[in-house]
């Protein structure tokens, strides 16, 4: 037996499925997890002592690699004043004004500790502000566990395709309404009928839940118009594609303005920080500027501020263009080499964020995301991960690039993929 075999057995008597978030239990791939001792740069070290090239990086947030010297330096220094305080810190007011400065549609930023604080919190206020109920998700985008957002949804609950969501109140639930992404048509049938209680429209501009998926030309922005024309909020969740798709997120690469937005991942640097912001007139409606209430105790922590200020910092300097040529160029022998196997294979690029598909048609929303054949991402999940390549356990995942793989690291994956037999 393994050391990571063992773990994950005394974790199933303790931890409800040996892990602290589903996917990670690799159930869909047949595998038991991989524990991890450490990170460094594009690498991850088992507590086997076995070494993968890593392209789940956290699923998003370690842009600049695993344990960047400067953000590890950061933390630590920050450390060395105490961890929490629960009164208001210099780092936050850093922090809020680097988000303002990058994010074209932040004028203010609350910090909160997580993606799904974000989002419900931005949900609540998007409420509080119009007056009005209902909000428009797409099938198969994700927005963090909260109860509103829990109707066909993807990540997680999608690999594990648990049917609609117990717990969740019918009550809750009624006022989730939803489409399909990349379908303008619906979302305007969907305010045609119901456009009085509509409060907000959410969406993922680049879709990342249901294995990545580009906005068509004009959905974005036909997004934008119908929520204007219907006093509604678009609230963008650039949880994943926030400081990645561009340093200003897919709103600053699409050139569309939000009323909300929600970060999280690289926002914290690799600690739990989420954070949801945009104009100021709708932002003073939180409390305690205004009567929309939300709180946390552990919300703008100096080790997380210090973390998420060091990795905007150094990600100022980083060439993205470079990144997503690298990137490009490296899916696309990745998915020659697929297909050279017999295999089908629609690959969807964009930024360091990229997933191939097992399916020939192309991957415009949820159910022809569902058109892959999750056998064929079985073996070569198992098979690259044999040859110490860490893909995401799941075929509606994206891989995930960073500034820290090299140019050995993407040869020796190449590689690996080279090896695989279907
Ligand atoms: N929104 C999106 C787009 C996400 O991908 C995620 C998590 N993967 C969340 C929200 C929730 O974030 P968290 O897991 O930090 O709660």
């Amino acid at each position: 037996m393994t050391r990571s075999q063992e773990l994950f057995e005394k974790a199933g008597t303790l931890i409800p499925g040996g892990v602290n978030s589903p996917v990670r239990a690799c159930k869909s791939v047949h595998c038991d997890p991989l524990f991890i001792a450490r990170a460094s740069g594009s690498k991850l070290t088992t507590e086997d002592g076995a070494e993968f090239i890593d392209y789940v990086m956290s699923w998003g947030p370690m842009l600049l690699g695993h344990n960047h010297p400067e953000v590890a330096a950061a933390i630590a220094a920050t450390a060395a004043n105490g961890t929490s305080f629960g009164a208001p810190c210099r780092l936050e007011v850093e922090l809020a004004q680097a988000v303002v400065d990058a994010v074209p549609g932040i004028e203010m930023v609350r910090m909160v500790s997580s993606g799904t604080e974000a989002t419900m919190s931005a949900l609540r206020l998007a409420r509080g502000y119009t007056g009005k109920n209902g909000v428009i998700k797409f099938h198969g985008g994700y927005h963090g566990h909260a109860d509103a957002f829990l109707a066909s949804a993807g990540s997680g609950v999608a690999t594990q395709s648990i049917p609609g969501t117990p717990g969740v109140p019918q009550d809750v639930i009624k006022h989730t309404l939803l489409a399909h992404y990349n379908d303008l048509e619906a979302v305007q049938a969907l305010f045609d009928a119901q456009g009085d209680d509509i409060a907000a429209v959410i969406v993922e501009p680049v879709a990342g839940n249901m294995g990545l998926v580009l906005p068509r030309p004009g959905f974005l922005e036909g997004l934008r118009e119908l929520t204007r024309k219907h006093g509604a909020l678009l609230i963008f969740d650039e949880v994943i594609t926030g400081f990645r798709v561009a340093f200003g997120g897919a709103q600053a690469a699409f050139g569309i303005d939000p009323d909300l937005t929600c970060l999280g991942k690289i926002i914290g640097g690799g600690l739990p920080v989420g954070a949801y912001g945009g104009k100021r007139e709708i932002m003073s409606h939180i409390a305690p500027s205004g009567n929309v209430y939300q709180a946390g105790t552990l919300s703008g922590n100096p080790l997380a501020m210090a973390a998420g200020l060091a990795t905007l910092k150094a990600l100022q300097s980083k060439d993205y263009a470079g990144l997503t040529a690298r990137t490009d160029a490296f899916s696309r022998e990745l998915e020659n080499i697929l297909r050279g196997k017999g295999a089908p294979v629609t690959r969807n690029h964009i930024a360091s964020i990229f997933t191939l598909f097992f399916t020939e048609s192309p991957v415009t929303d949820f159910p022809s995301a569902q058109t892959a054949d999750g056998e064929l991402f079985v073996t070569f999940y198992q098979q690259m991960r044999e040859q110490g390549i860490y893909l995401a356990p799941s075929g509606y995942e994206c891989a995930f690039t960073s500034f820290a793989h090299s140019d050995e690291d993407l040869e020796r994956t190449l590689d690996a993929a080279r090896n695989v037999r279907f």
